[in-house]
């Protein structure tokens, strides 16, 4: 996955660069700068000495000593004021000039700590933000996987009222299923008093997704019929990768926007490409049916076609049904806001 936002140690990591938030002097200090000189030894801040500092916004590389990785990559974030003062500039080009310089020196893996949002003091949802938006516009030009790295998941925060929206629609839709099956049950029970037949059990409920295919064929022969009898049949044949290559053929897109929009590896859209009977990962299923914008009765046609279907017991469904129903198709986002309720995110 080309962007993931993990919770970890970063000096922990095993990629070829980590990122350092450092301070203009480049001689150490506390919070992450601490964490790193600690654990790479001596030798890191004599070559820290030999550059010079950094400017607020820019980034030096240095070697990785102990560390596990390859590089450290220096950059100095600002000092929050009041967010009117470039802050967000600085910020975002801290993000850019330390990508650049991993690019130049060949690193395939990069793991970022949360900039500024210690004791530089920049809010923490807003800080995310720019370093979600410029990440993600780096990797629709480049080959990287970079990782967001969250030390302490107190420390990770979306925006307030993204959250609480989120949370009130679950709520609201978990309420909403239970309430459906306790009428389900009542329904049923009330065909199967007047069943001469009934011996007394309750049949079990079908599994959704016998339970929504009756809903689900009209609809795409509805969709079908505007196309030919010919094609309608190829449709209901064809399999996960075949409809995935078509729908991105009627998009107008590209391969490469499609899998980068959906935050997937180009090597596993390939073997998506290659593999008429590919079997993907459900996670995977949603991450294209959200790069090609598709409505939600679209995106439960993919989902069986690999065998998925969203249901409202699962968190992680009614997630995405929430930004689908808001035509918000920003797939990092979308993973924000799957981290920050403990579900699995979005891609490979
Ligand atoms: P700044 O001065 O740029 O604000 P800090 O080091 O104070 O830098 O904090 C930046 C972020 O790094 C904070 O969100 C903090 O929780 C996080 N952090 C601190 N130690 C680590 C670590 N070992 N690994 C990853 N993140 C860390």
């Amino acid at each position: 996955m080309p962007l993931q936002i993990i919770r970890n140690d970063i000096t922990k990591m095993k990629v070829d660069a980590i990122v350092n938030a450092a301070k203009n002097s480049l001689l150490g200090g506390g919070g992450v700068d601490g964490a790193i000189h600690d654990a790479a030894g001596a030798g890191l801040l004599e070559e820290c000495k030999t550059l010079g500092g950094c400017e607020t916004g820019k980034a030096k590389i240095t070697g990785a000593y102990n560390l596990p990785c390859r590089h450290v990559i220096h950059t100095v974030g600002p000092i929050y004021r009041d967010g009117c003062h470039g802050e967000p500039k600085l910020l975002s080009s801290c993000y850019r000039e330390s990508l650049k310089l991993a690019k130049e020196a060949g690193c395939e893996t990069v793991a970022f700590p949360l900039i500024s949002s210690g004791v530089y003091g920049y809010p923490k949802a807003e800080a995310l933000r720019i370093a979600v938006d410029t990440i993600s516009e780096f990797l629709s030009d480049n080959d990287m996987t970079v990782y967001i790295v969250i030390f302490d998941r107190k420390a990770y925060q979306i925006g307030e009222k993204l959250f609480a929206d989120i949370e009130a629609f679950i709520d609201d839709n978990y309420v909403d299923s239970h309430s459906d099956d306790r009428y389900e049950r009542r329904r049923r029970m009330s065909l199967i008093r007047h069943d001469d037949d009934f011996d007394g059990n309750i049949p079990a409920c079908p599994p959704p997704m016998l339970g929504s295919a009756p809903m689900e064929k009209p609809v795409m022969m509805q969709k079908a019929a505007v196309v030919s009898l010919d094609d309608a049949v190829k449709q209901i044949d064809e399999s996960f990768s075949e409809m995935l290559l078509r729908k991105i053929d009627e998009s107008g897109l590209t391969d490469a926007q499609v899998y980068k929009k959906a935050n997937i590896d180009r090597k596993l859209f390939s073997k998506i490409r290659s593999d008429k009977n590919y079997k993907p990962s459900k996670p995977t299923v949603i991450a294209f049916s959200i790069a090609l914008e598709l409505s939600l009765e679209e995106t439960k046609d993919m989902l069986m076609k690999a065998g998925f279907a969203l249901s409202h017991s699962s968190k992680f469904d009614i997630i995405i049904e929430f930004f689908i129903s808001r035509g918000n198709y920003n797939i990092f986002e979308i993973n924000e806001a799957l981290f920050a309720f403990d579900q699995s995110l979005l891609g490979v």
